[in-house]
């Protein structure tokens, strides 16, 4: 198959595509589904609303004929929607994607490694955030402690699964955890992404004075380890990642705030109920939902898709202020999956 490699009006590649594919979630982290706004009465998308496994495949298969290598699965908690497994299956079938991976809260790890990875699952981001039981609890708003989620890590590494660390930190909130994560995951191997707490939707109260930068987190970290810098591994790779000198354990770092990289952004996101967003903080999606249900063919709607990409323009991590962070309508993380 010849792939178009269609890019976007600053010149940039559509190589990764990031699928939600439900926006409940077990857990309320405040920096993501704040409980006091993610409540009982909360009216999360009805199921009739979401793309069924196979329309998500549909509109795979034409983003991979557009570019697309690499595909991560997301959510709200992906592993609450049913049967995953069988979507795995569906996207790992398709020819031409290089990479499969799920991001997920690792409760239900255990539950579901296997018959993930023998559907064609190859990695998992799991998000740990304080590996302080008393912290970690009240981080995920749902009084779960620790041990399920280190379960969960070890249950996708029995299973075979590449298995990535994400800590999001918070000034005031996990910054005092950040050299027991390098520890721990260091010990156990693990390679940890440490991301900046980003101003994603408009329900977690972000502040910039919130955010622990990469630079501060680094300076942290030598006081430590020897660190030895790593290079990209490809363009567009979204973390900046380093090794423990005489390792080869990496230990990486999502700079959105500090150190932007619009410039060399790939990512499309695609919402559970078949929107597609160019940007994590343009609230304007692309209803591509009804040309599935409204019978358009395979060639039509990939003519749309590409049309909604080269017109892309979005570069907002490179422009943003705290003024510009409020100001803006943005989509929350928990419906559109980081
Ligand atoms: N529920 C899954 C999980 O937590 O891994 C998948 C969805 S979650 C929205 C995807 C990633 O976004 C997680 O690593 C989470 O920690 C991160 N995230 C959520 N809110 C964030 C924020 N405000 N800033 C930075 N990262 C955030
Ligand atoms: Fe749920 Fe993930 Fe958001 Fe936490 S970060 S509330 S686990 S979607
Ligand atoms: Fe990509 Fe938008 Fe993030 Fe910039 S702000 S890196 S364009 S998703």
């Amino acid at each position: 198959m010849t792939k178009l490699g269609i890019k976007d009006q600053l010149n940039r590649p559509l190589r990764d595509l990031r699928i939600s594919v439900i926006d409940r979630c077990n857990f309320r982290c405040q920096y993501c589904m704040p409980a006091e706004i993610f409540g009982p009465n909360f009216k999360f998308l009805p199921r009739s609303e979401l793309l069924t496994y196979e329309e998500i495949e549909r509109l795979a298969k034409i983003f991979v004929q557009l570019g697309v290598e690499k595909i991560r699965l997301t959510g709200g908690e992906p592993l609450m929607r049913k049967d995953l497994h069988y979507l795995v299956k569906l996207l790992a079938n398709i020819e031409g994607l290089r990479d499969l991976g799920l991001t997920s809260n690792g409760v239900l790890m255990p539950k579901y490694a296997k018959a993930l990875k023998e559907a064609g699952l190859k990695r998992v981001n799991i998000s740990l955030d304080s590996l302080n039981d008393d912290l970690f609890r009240k981080i995920n708003g749902r009084n779960v402690s620790v041990q399920p989620v280190l379960e969960g890590i070890y249950a996708a590494r029995e299973a075979g699964l590449g298995v990535k660390i994400n800590m999001v930190v918070k000034k005031g909130l996990n910054d005092s955890e950040i050299v027991s994560m390098a520890d721990f995951c260091k010990n156990e191997q693990l390679q940890l992404r440490y991301i900046e707490y980003m101003d994603v939707g408009s329900t977690n109260g972000w502040l910039l004075r919130d955010v622990v930068t990469k630079k501060e987190i680094f300076q942290l970290l030598q006081q430590c380890y020897e660190l030895e810098e790593v290079e990209p591994a490809y363009f567009g790779e979204v973390a900046k990642c380093y090794k423990y000198k005489g390792t080869n354990i990496d230990v990486g770092f999502i700079t959105s705030v500090s150190e932007s990289f619009c410039s060399s952004c790939t990512r499309a996101r695609l919402s559970a109920n078949g929107q597609i967003f160019t940007c994590l903080f343009n609230g304007n999606g692309h209803d591509v939902r009804s040309f599935l249900r409204n019978g358009m063919s395979e060639d039509e709607i990939k003519e749309e898709i590409e049309t909604i990409w080269k017109k892309r323009k979005d570069q907002y991590s490179d422009e943003r202020s705290e003024k510009s962070s409020s100001n803006r309508k943005k989509i929350e993380m928990s419906y559109i999956g980081g």
